[in-house]
């Protein structure tokens, strides 16, 4: 186990945004993009490439919400058409920064668990 972390304390770190290997750095350079390294220990993440993977998930999960959560609302209610758009766009839109990021993070984190991706030795071994 990489530094004495049980596997649930990485992926809690790579969603929540932190660093899967010592849990302190930000592993976000930003909103989205992916630091070069950890602030904190120094782990490089460029060879770490989340892909495709969390943009699907977000599609298939926020779709699906938002898609039952729009028939529903013209079930029980039948508002005039701007009102679909004007509450399902943004939400949409938020929906998927705040559940790509997490997922993203979570992508990273278990690429760095199951040594997805070559990473240089640290000092001393690890
Ligand atoms: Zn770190």
């Amino acid at each position: 186990m990489p530094h004495g972390r049980s596997t649930a304390s990485i992926l809690a770190s790579g969603c929540f945004g932190r660093c899967p290997r010592c849990g302190q750095g930000r592993l976000f350079d930003g909103v989205l993009k992916v630091t070069d390294k950890c602030e904190a220990c120094g782990l490089v993440f460029s060879g770490h490439d989340a892909g495709d993977g969390p943009a699907v998930a977000v599609i298939f999960i926020l779709g699906t919400a938002m898609v039952g959560l729009a028939w529903l609302l013209e079930l029980i209610m039948s508002p005039p058409l701007w009102v679909h758009a004007v509450v399902w766009i943004p939400l949409t839109v938020i929906g998927s920064v705040a559940l790509l990021r997490p997922l993203k993070g979570l992508t990273v984190a278990i690429q760095y668990r199951y040594r997805a991706v070559d990473e240089p030795e640290m000092p001393g071994g690890t």
